[in-house]
């Protein structure tokens, strides 16, 4: 063994002097010990959002819209195999309106209606007064989605993330200048729909994510929603379309299953609103209380919602005669309306909004309800928190827990979420992490904070109980002299 090479023994001699002179003894080494692992837990970062997670991981987020909680009273397998392998939580509130394009859009930017300005599924402008008329007309209408807002496909694209949407409101156009990477959307929404079965949409997205390397897919579904629009929930058309979901969800499980990704990938399944049985004899007409003469532009589509502006000095007017028109009509100033729909407090609304009770319509003009086929049979739009319009939530994956039944959650929620698991920073948003953290799964980091917690706590214990025995100067022992006798 050789000796360190010093340059002479002179040098040697006073730094292994040095060296004796300055070793700690046992309880000092202890003590200086925990003092540097004190330092180093406390100025490593503690993560307080617990189920991050440091390896990638990837969603499938699917809306079927007008898919009620209470799954129409059926037992169906799809949700049941979710239930088992996954999460549900009691149901999902939608957002006012009740209606998919202001539902879709709270869903992925994390926002209520009067945050995100997609107030409708019409773009009405009261200075030109022009609307749009249908359903589809706003879906390549770019102004009508970018209000400044951030949805989940732009923030996942600027974290570097690859998306995919399939036909989901608002993926059509570039917002903040983005669009997904794959776009497949609507020409004319039924013939979309017809030509490109929910299930070969559903496999096409996890083909993708699992062979072109996809961060995030969203699809849109449209049963049973329009079947719904036409026939009651109880007649057999409408009970085909409930069991058409269940084969969608099904084939999209049992391809995940075959592929074996669920240990990267976590498939949600989410509504936009419920719907409900119409009686074809509740409907509230406008103009048998109003003056017509006395509204200057008025958006009225859905038969459900109505914005007005009435003419210059009239407002006090027709306030006061539709607030007293009828009980299941309520109408508000702009100003006044509800404030816990988060609706009304945005410029694009018109100075008078009014809705009607659930299972009601209201229109403006007299008409023959037989041939009024669309909305005639069961409908949604209303109260967001009236049991009806609830929607669903089911979820799985390894961000998930098994077999967990977890609180209602807010449409709001589901934003903030998809971004936590695939690990992307937030845009501010409406949503809140405690109403659905219980359902996610710990992590490696969350087991690692709550050992660096215990590390800490020791630690601190230690440096204190050592610090008292050992660096304080000893206690000054007093002895009474005894007085020589
Ligand atoms: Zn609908």
């Amino acid at each position: 063994m050789s000796l360190p090479k010093y340059s002479s023994l002179q040098q040697y001699q006073h730094n292994l002097a040095f060296h004796r002179k300055s070793s700690y003894t046992g309880p000092q080494y202890a003590m200086w010990s925990c003092v540097f692992c004190f330092t180093i837990l406390c100025l490593c970062p503690m993560r307080t959002d617990c189920f991050l997670n440091t390896t990638k991981q990837k969603v499938l987020l699917v809306l079927v819209d007008g898919f009620r909680w209470d799954s129409f009273g059926l037992d169906l397998p799809s949700l049941r195999r979710f239930e088992n392998d996954g999460v549900r939580a009691d149901w999902l509130n939608s957002v006012f309106v009740s209606y998919l394009t202001p539902c879709a859009y709270s869903m992925t930017t994390g926002l209520y209606p009067e945050s995100h300005g997609v107030i409708h599924y019409l773009y009405f402008n009261e200075t030109t007064h022009t609307s749009t008329t249908r359903f589809e007309d706003v879906f390549n209408i770019t102004e009508f989605f970018d209000t400044g807002v951030e949805p989940l496909w732009v923030t996942a694209k600027l974290a570097g993330k690859k998306v995919a949407s399939v036909m989901w409101m608002g993926t059509a156009v570039p917002i903040k200048g983005i669009m997904s990477d794959r776009v497949i959307y609507h020409s004319y929404y039924r013939w979309s729909y017809k030509n490109y079965s929910m299930t070969a949409r559903v496999k096409d997205a996890v083909s993708w994510l699992a062979e072109e390397d996809f961060d995030l897919a969203l699809v849109y579904l449209d049963q049973p929603d329009w079947v719904l629009h036409e026939n009651r929930i109880e007649t057999e058309r409408a009970q085909s379309a409930f069991w058409e979901v269940d084969e969608t969800l099904n084939a999209l499980l049992d391809e995940a299953d075959r592929r074996g990704l669920w240990d990267t990938l976590n498939v949600i399944i989410t509504s936009d609103h419920g719907h409900v049985n119409v009686d074809p004899k509740k409907y509230i007409i406008l103009t048998d209380y109003i003056d017509e003469e006395d509204i200057d532009f008025s958006v009225m589509y859905g038969s459900v919602l109505f914005q007005l502006t009435p003419k210059g000095g009239a407002k006090d007017k027709v306030l006061r005669a539709l607030q007293s028109a009828h009980p299941a009509l309520y109408v508000y100033s702009k100003e006044e309306f509800p404030e816990h729909f988060h609706y009304a407090n945005h410029p694009r609304n018109l100075p008078i909004i009014g809705y009607v009770e659930v299972g009601w319509h209201v229109h403006m003009h007299p008409f023959d309800p037989s041939k009024d086929s669309l909305h005639s049979q069961s409908d949604h739009g209303y109260d967001p928190f009236s049991m009806e319009m609830r929607a669903i939530f089911y979820a799985r994956g390894p961000a998930f827990k098994n077999n967990y039944r977890a609180r209602a959650l807010e449409m709001v929620d589901i934003y903030p979420m998809v971004c936590d698991i695939l690990n992307v920073e937030a845009a501010p948003n409406n949503g809140s992490r405690e109403r659905y953290v219980s359902m996610m799964k710990e992590t490696q980091d969350n087991n690692w904070n709550n050992t660096r917690l215990l590390l800490v706590t020791i630690s601190l214990a230690a440096v204190v109980y050592f610090a008292i025995n050992f660096c304080l100067p000893p206690k000054r022992v007093t002895t009474k002299s005894k007085k020589a006798d």
